[in-house]
């Protein structure tokens, strides 16, 4: 017997998670439907304090406080359990301290430069940041603090993640991928005219096939997940990738939280009757860090994967039995990830944020969802 979860994804947080959690509450009430879970696709901004703005990359207008302090420092529990990617606007100083992933905030879980976790035994895969080509090879180096350089660094996708990511590949159906930035070529899967329309000055990158991350398209034809969401563009985009054997990708691009903009997906799946709706972490995953935790380097010169040129060196690290049955004994077959939050912050500051977000000009009314194809 099945049953079904809602979840609801988002595009760029910016901050604003009063926004996005007031946001969401009107659906609830307007659907009366339960959310279960919310997925953010990056550009969180998870800012504990002004510390944290010096390393957050992004224009003088935008740096901002924001309102997650309301939930990190406990003046606020986060209404629905969120797990969210970074971008290229992130408080990276804080993201650094989680790199395989953890709590940010009780209920707020961050997903680290890539991982999969479960949810209702769906298979959810995250990469955060984004592309690009001239730090892609390096290994992950940037270390607090961080200097004009590593503080965009620091957010550039690197190639020890989609290795791991494409160690995936038959290892069970992934439900959800989530990436910032857009598979390069996706466009093509979609009314691209209708989007050029919207953002014209995307045609040059389009025409070079330059828009978005080459290899996560590589990644989405490769694991076929049913969905894929990004953010990043500022735009809603959908697409639909048809795979062999009748195998579909929706894919869904969000907007950022404006009111009237599309930056909200509300998606109801069947799941197995009586599924917890806990997050685990997933075994093949927790497998492949192992397997391939030798190839992680602290260093900025160019460190290439292995792959099947090699005739000395192994370059399959898909878990054998025995290599996931190792992991099985170290976690005693228990998945479950532990609420394990510590709250470092006494909650000094005032709360303001209502009065805050009205300054900015934002409600919470009408709010919007979009379609896929
Ligand atoms: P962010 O919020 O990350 O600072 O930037 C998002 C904005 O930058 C979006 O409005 C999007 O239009 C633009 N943008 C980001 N990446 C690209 C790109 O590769 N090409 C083009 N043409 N615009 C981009
Ligand atoms: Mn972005």
């Amino acid at each position: 017997m099945n049953s079904t979860i809602n979840i609801v994804t988002s595009g760029c947080t910016h901050g604003e998670l009063n926004t996005l959690y007031k946001t969401i509450e009107e659906l609830e009430s307007q659907s009366g439907k339960k959310v279960d879970l919310v997925i953010c696709c990056g550009d969180f901004q998870a800012v504990r304090n002004l510390g944290d703005l010096e390393y957050m990359n992004c224009p003088p207008k935008y740096r901002d406080l924001g309102t997650f302090y309301k939930y990190y420092s406990g003046i606020d529990k986060a209404p629905y359990l969120t797990i969210f990617i970074g971008g290229n606007h992130e408080a990276s100083s804080y993201l650094a301290e989680l790199p395989y992933g953890g709590w940010v905030a009780p209920n707020i879980y961050y997903m680290g430069f890539s991982s999969v976790v479960e949810f209702a035994g769906l298979r959810i895969a995250g990469l955060s940041g984004i592309f690009n080509n001239f730090n892609y090879n390096k290994g992950h180096f940037e270390c607090v603090p961080f200097t004009r350089e590593t503080t965009i660094s620091i957010y550039h996708v690197r190639s020890i993640d989609i290795f791991r990511l494409k160690q995936l590949e038959d290892s069970g159906k992934i439900d959800i991928m989530i990436t910032h930035d857009w598979p390069c070529g996706i466009t093509k899967f979609g009314n691209e005219e209708e989007l050029l329309k919207i953002k014209p000055y995307f045609r040059n990158d389009i025409m070079a096939n330059k828009l978005g991350n080459p290899h996560t398209m590589e990644l989405l034809n490769m694991l076929k997940p049913s969905y894929w969401f990004s953010a990043h563009m500022h735009v809603k985009f959908a697409a639909l990738v048809n795979h062999e054997n009748d195998t579909f990708t929706r894919f869904l691009a969000l907007d950022k939280p404006i009111p009237g903009r599309q930056f909200l997906q509300f998606l109801e799946i069947p799941v197995k009757e009586g599924a917890e709706k806990i997050l685990k972490y997933d075994e093949c995953w927790l497998s492949i860090l192992q397997n391939t935790d030798h190839l992680t380097v602290i260093s900025n010169h160019d460190n290439y994967m292995p792959n099947s040129y090699s005739t000395t060196e192994r370059y399959d690290f898909k878990p054998t039995e025995e290599e996931k049955l190792k992991v099985r004994e170290i976690f005693s077959n228990n998945y479950n990830i532990p609420k394990d939050f510590l709250m470092t912050a006494p909650p000094h500051i005032e709360d303001n944020t209502d009065s805050l977000d009205q300054k900015r000009g934002l409600s919470y009314e009408n709010p919007q969802t979009t379609n896929f194809c």
